[in-house]
């Protein structure tokens, strides 16, 4: 099986960078974020006051985490319920990365990141795959780009109502703590992995970091 690892900064396209490699080498895309906001929106239906240890610890051991993929599309259960209507609200988004640093509950998505990666090709994205999930995939590549063009992507993305709300300098800082939170937190912090090689692509489209993408890989694996 062929486990290549996708990781990198906030804002910097992985998510299109991966399901654009998967799609042209034929193997699964994996998106782990998906996975950990999947289980935050069981935790909020689990009805738990607070986030903390005691709570994360009786929530993970009830839990079960299927990832499926139907229609080419990926499903996470858990206990047998998909959240996929809710993945990306904001909420969510927030109580994720609450949640997510949790070693007992990340040690729970490393299982299941490993059993997929065990028995099907993947391009696994996330923030710790190429370090810690995947320390022995065939390619790892860390996508970045210079602060101020993901900010720039970022606000271009933006419908008109945001864009009323929000300045270009709220959402480059925005970006810049983020990039401080992820590379500093005890657990699982944003880094380059060891073997990993660095894909600046500020000044690449999606296509032109895609082909760069596909070069790296051809150049470490025969297919
Ligand atoms: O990639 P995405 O933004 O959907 O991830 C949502 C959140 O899940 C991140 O902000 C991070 O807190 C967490 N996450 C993680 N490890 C991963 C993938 C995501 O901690 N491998």
């Amino acid at each position: 099986m062929y486990q290549i690892a996708i990781d990198g900064t906030s804002g910097s396209g992985k998510s299109s960078f991966a399901k654009g490699l998967a799609k042209a080498f034929g193997f699964y895309y994996l998106n782990t974020g998906e996975i950990y906001r999947a289980l935050a929106c069981a935790y909020k239906q689990g009805g738990y006051a607070e986030v903390n240890e005691e709570n994360i610890t009786a929530f993970v051991e009830d839990i079960e985490v299927k990832v499926d993929f139907e229609e080419g599309k990926q499903v996470v259960y858990v206990n047998g319920n998909s959240y996929t209507p809710y993945l990306r609200l904001e909420e969510i988004s927030a109580l994720t990365s609450q949640v997510a640093p949790f070693k007992i509950l990340r040690a729970r998505v490393l299982d299941v990141q490993r059993n997929f990666a065990k028995e099907n090709n993947v391009v696994m994205e996330g923030r710790d795959i190429g370090s810690t999930v995947l320390p022995n995939a065939d390619v790892k590549i860390f996508l970045t780009a210079d602060v101020r063009a993901r900010a720039e992507r970022r606000y271009k993305e933006l419908s008109p109502e945001d864009k009323a709300k929000t300045s270009f300098e709220e959402v480059l800082k925005d970006l810049e703590e983020r990039d401080y939170r992820d590379s500093h937190r005890a657990v699982a912090p944003l880094k380059v992995a060891e073997g990993a090689v660095v894909l600046d692509n500020s000044n690449l489209n999606l296509q032109e970091t895609i082909d760069e993408g596909i070069k790296i890989i051809r150049q470490k694996i025969k297919m």
